[in-house]
């Protein structure tokens, strides 16, 4: 397994209300797999996405990402991890405003030992014509591609997407989820990604659903639904 989440158990801690997000969660995916957790609002599934790339801590229980027990790890491990290793996809794309699209990934490819090169993944995403514009000057999807070849511009072994396709109407977010299925297909980039669409799983090699922080139904989908 590429994923192995063991038993994990997260707590916030509030003044002196605890809250406990995550209770024992089991969940695994194989490499070059999608996988999808669905779940409503305040289920647990941005808590869990965080542990899974080190950007949050569990309190116990492992997980581990492929030869990496990342429970465990100081901060500084942690960082290292998620450079090498871990792309992030959000639902408002976090852009940064003042750059144009080109510059958007290639201050991605500067932090990477083995980046892509800025104009082979704006023509993977369909954005060559794109590359001197500013994020405003696009559209949502389009946004969300220059988001989706920021992530994949240091050819991360893991892609972790919080809602790709929340702020999308119902053709653009067809096209996003085709986009990550192409990327799963060419570069074998495992994907991970929450959301509270039932519809999305229809991706997924593995789906499961999380509801007040527990895992309560898994399956392996035997035949996907390309989303195009
Ligand atoms: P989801 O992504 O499914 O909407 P979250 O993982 O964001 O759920 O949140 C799960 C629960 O944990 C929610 O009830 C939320 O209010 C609570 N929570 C999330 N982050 C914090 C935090 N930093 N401090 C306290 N409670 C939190
Ligand atoms: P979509 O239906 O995909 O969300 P839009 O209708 O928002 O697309 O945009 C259509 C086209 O107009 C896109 O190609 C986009 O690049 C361009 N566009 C959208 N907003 C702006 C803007 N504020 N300035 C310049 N061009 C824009």
């Amino acid at each position: 397994m590429f994923i192995e989440i063991n038993q994990v158990n997260k707590t916030y801690h509030t003044g002196d209300v605890v809250f406990q997000a995550l209770t024992d969660v089991d969940f695994t995916l194989e490499r070059k797999e999608i996988g999808v957790i669905l779940g409503p609002s305040g289920s647990g599934k941005s808590t869990l996405l965080n542990v899974i790339g080190g950007v949050d801590s569990a309190d116990s229980g492992t997980v581990k990402i492929g030869s990496k027990v990342i429970t465990g790890m100081n901060s500084k491990e942690l960082t290292l991890y998620r450079r090498a290793s871990v792309g992030f996809i959000f639902q408002f794309y976090n852009l940064i405003p003042n750059l144009t699209v080109e510059e958007n990934v290639e201050v991605a490819t500067n932090i990477s030992a083995h980046p892509m090169k800025v104009d082979d993944i704006l023509r993977a995403v369909g954005l060559t014509d794109k590359k001197k514009r500013f994020p405003r000057e696009l559209s949502g999807g389009q946004q969300q591609r220059v988001s989706i070849a920021r992530a994949v511009a240091k050819n991360p072994e893991l892609l972790l997407c919080d809602e790709p396709t929340g702020a999308l109407d119902y053709k653009t977010s067809k096209d996003i989820l085709a986009l990550l299925e192409k990327i799963n297909k060419t570069l074998g980039t495992t994907i991970l990604i929450i959301t509270h669409n039932n519809a999305i799983s229809g991706i997924a090699d593995r789906v499961v659903r999380i509801r007040s922080g527990e895992i309560t139904e898994s399956w392996i989908n035997e035949e996907k639904i390309p989303a195009e």
